[in-house]
């Protein structure tokens, strides 16, 4: 791990009502709710056009069967393209089969939509954990070079799991992964790299964090949702935690981003694995 030359943004392209486990958000509904995903995707796009960033954007194929104009839009802003799957359900929840057919599908979706065929994956709510370990090997053989699906979190995946971007060996190959950034605090990791974590921390905060792994050598992932940056974010009821970590927090949120990308450096993931980051 040596030559890196900033870290990664990464953006799940996805609807607000993509929410995991929620009855009546299920994938039957979706048709009937309000889309948001054209608007607040591009409020990203001009986003990082300000700020001359060029991010990874994990399209959920769903959306990129419905609006192959936005996987367009993604690609003429110089952006990457990456496969967040088909459906927005967990890993650990599908079988080997369904999982193939959902990167198939997505894969197809974004190929017809203009998009290079994508070489980076992540998964719903970072769903590839112990539990669904199967899949890292699936995406080798569907050409995937890395994946960004397990987080070192207690609550999604395993505290265990390394911190920074690192190898992963399978049967069919092996794949770069890259964690979502996490810090310590009351003894164990709390998200930083995105979601309530990135949204409740002050951005001096973070860019220190951030400043500090980058010292180390290490280059750190973050994650955005388009539906964080909705200027009128359409409600619905959640259970607790999901209410918390889907709706804490939105208000401010655009201008403490802006901070954030103002003071850091970040590419694509897949121009660093291309470019040999580990060389
Ligand atoms: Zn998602």
């Amino acid at each position: 791990m040596s030559t890196h030359t900033g870290n990664f943004l990464t953006v799940d392209v996805e609807e607000w009502f993509h929410v995991c486990g929620v009855d009546h958000l299920a994938h039957g509904r979706w048709q009937a709710l309000p889309s948001r995903v054209e608007l607040t995707t591009d409020i990203v796009l001009d986003l990082l056009a300000r700020h001359r960033i060029t991010a990874t954007f994990f399209v959920l194929g769903w959306i990129a069967e419905r609006y192959p104009q936005l996987v367009g839009r993604i690609a003429s802003g110089g952006h990457e393209i990456g496969s967040h799957g088909w459906s927005h359900r967990r890993v650990y929840e599908l079988d080997e089969p369904s999982f193939e057919q959902e990167i198939t599908r997505t894969n197809a979706a974004l190929e017809a939509a203009g998009a290079p065929t994508p070489v980076g994956f992540r998964a719903p709510e970072w769903s590839i954990n112990d539990r669904s370990m199967w899949a890292l090997a699936a995406l080798v053989r569907h050409g995937f070079t890395y994946d960004s699906s397990m987080a070192p979190l207690r609550m999604l995946g395993n505290p265990e799991y390394p911190q920074q971007p690192h190898r992963r060996d399978t049967p069919d190959g092996s794949l770069f992964e890259f964690p979502p950034l996490v810090r310590r605090r009351f003894g164990q990791h709390v998200p930083l790299g995105g979601g309530w974590g990135l949204r409740m921390t002050r951005p001096a905060r973070v860019v220190k964090e951030i400043e500090r792994r980058n010292g180390q050598g290490e280059p750190v992932t973050l994650f955005l949702h388009p539906w964080e940056l909705d200027p009128q974010p359409p409600r619905v009821a959640l259970p607790w935690p999901l209410r918390f970590s889907h709706y804490y927090r939105l208000d401010g949120y655009a201008t403490r981003l802006d901070e954030i990308l103002a003071s850091v450096q970040f590419g694509s993931i897949g121009a660093w694995v291309a470019s040999g980051g580990w060389a």
